[in-house]
């Protein structure tokens, strides 16, 4: 559930029209609804309300790469999550918004020494290590520092996720984690370094899984490995069991499974295992907090159906190019015609296509249309191709709205390259 809705013919964030921010932020310009945000935080955690999960309860560990904005991260701070943060940049990005260091993690498998270095100096929960060869340099920066660093190894299970291959994390052949079966090993080399201390267990097999059964398959792989590690003598007190779970982008396909039936799955599979779980829900969060909006430039006749010409492109909504992904495209205001068009972007790339042959409302040059469920892997994958400043984006909050990212003035762009001397 969202809150985008028809209010008296035009499309709203919560109380606000969708027509207002566009006249005054400008378009393309990215919004997302605070109240969205929190639903889904609510309905995650009430989920999660049956998992056995020691005292302190799970820990729900938002991951940043999903939507990294301030105003995001600012908002699921005061919630109470933690963050999943894959690059120093990350980890300062989600301290700065108010993020307890404590319940941050640090996944990835090319963390640098000096990434290594400031986690450890702000004193994060946990690190999700990858390898043997990032466990030994962890040890030495932490030795360093005169400290500890604790830590999980992230599994790969190798299971099949389901989803895109893009964006299957599981599978041995994946760069995810460490074999399942040299875990063992792995642990045994952990417990003879100075610098760590081994307190979990990890894993996350991939995005937007419309099907619970790999995730069973996996945390059930998990448990198994987690009774052979206590009983090699490892103290075993967290289990990550990752992010993953899909939202829905096309209200054609079934939906995917519920919070609800992941958390009951979880109870049931995890049950006995005496661990603090940890999450790391990115896409869920997020999602369908989130809509780009944009204008359309111009209608353009095509050999079948017409070119819808919009303002947004491949550049600030990339998934659609990445991914084949699919997103939901609405009017703001509706005329209440239909036509079928190809969605395009001005960006000189067939590939900055946003849906072929596509039923919709039917659109004019001028016109809002609205790409839904964008809050995740949106903004934060956008880049300046064609020399196209980054996209505004902006939080609703019931009738407040604010810019919580200026677009970036085309002079900044020109300003951040400089000439060699022989060209001056
Ligand atoms: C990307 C990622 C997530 C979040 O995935 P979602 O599908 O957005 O929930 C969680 N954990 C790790 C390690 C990731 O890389």
């Amino acid at each position: 559930m969202d809150h985008f809705q028809i209010r008296d013919g035009v499309m709203h964030a919560e109380d606000v029209p969708l027509t207002l921010i566009a006249e005054a932020a400008g378009t393309p310009v990215y919004v997302y609804s605070t109240a969205t945000i929190r639903r889904h935080v609510r309905v995650f955690r009430e989920a999660l309300a049956n998992v056995e999960s020691g005292a302190e309860g799970p820990w729900i560990a938002y991951a940043v790469k999903a939507n990294p904005n301030a105003a995001v991260l600012a908002t699921l701070a005061r919630e109470g999550l933690g963050a999943d943060v894959v690059s120093g940049g990350e980890l300062l990005r989600a301290i700065h918004a108010g993020v307890d260091p404590a319940k941050i993690v640090f996944s990835g498998v090319g963390k640098t020494a000096d990434e290594m270095a400031l986690a450890l100096r702000h004193g994060i929960g946990q690190f999700n290590v990858e390898s043997e060869p990032e466990a030994e340099m962890l040890s030495d920066v932490a030795v360093a520092l005169g400290t500890t660093a604790p830590i999980a190894f992230r599994i790969n299970p190798d299971v099949d996720a389901g989803t895109h291959a893009k964006i299957s994390t599981g599978k041995s052949e994946n760069k995810f984690g460490i074999a399942y079966h040299r875990a063992s090993a792995a642990y045994a080399r952990a417990r003879a370094l100075p610098g760590l201390a081994v307190r979990g267990v990890a894993v996350h097999i991939g995005s937007q899984l419309t099907n619970l059964a790999p995730l069973e398959t996996a945390f059930t792989k998990i448990g198994g490995l987690i009774e052979t590690l206590r009983a090699e003598g490892h103290a075993i007190a967290t289990a990550d069991l990752g992010g993953g779970l899909g939202v829905p982008y096309d209200p054609a396909l079934p939906l995917p499974p519920s919070p609800a039936a992941y958390g009951e799955m979880v109870a049931r599979v995890t049950a006995g295992w005496n661990v603090r779980l940890m999450f790391e829900p990115g896409r869920l969060i997020v999602a369908n907090a989130g809509a780009l909006v944009s204008r359309v430039i111009r209608v353009k006749e095509g050999a079948a159906d017409p070119f819808v010409i919009v303002d947004a492109a491949m550049n600030d909504l990339m998934r659609p190019a990445l991914y084949d992904a699919w997103h939901d495209i609405r009017t703001i205001v509706p005329r209440s015609q239909r036509f079928t068009a190809n969605v395009v972007g001005p960006v000189c790339e067939s590939g900055d296509t946003f849906a072929m042959n596509r039923p919709m409302d039917a659109v004019e040059a001028g016109d809002l249309v609205g790409f839904m469920t964008a809050g995740a892997y949106g903004a934060t994958m956008a880049s300046t191709y064609n020399s196209r400043p980054l996209t505004a984006e902006v939080m609703v909050d019931g009738n407040n709205w604010a810019v919580v990212r200026e677009r970036l003035p085309i002079e900044a762009l020109i300003a951040a390259d400089s000439l060699p001397p022989w060209l001056k």
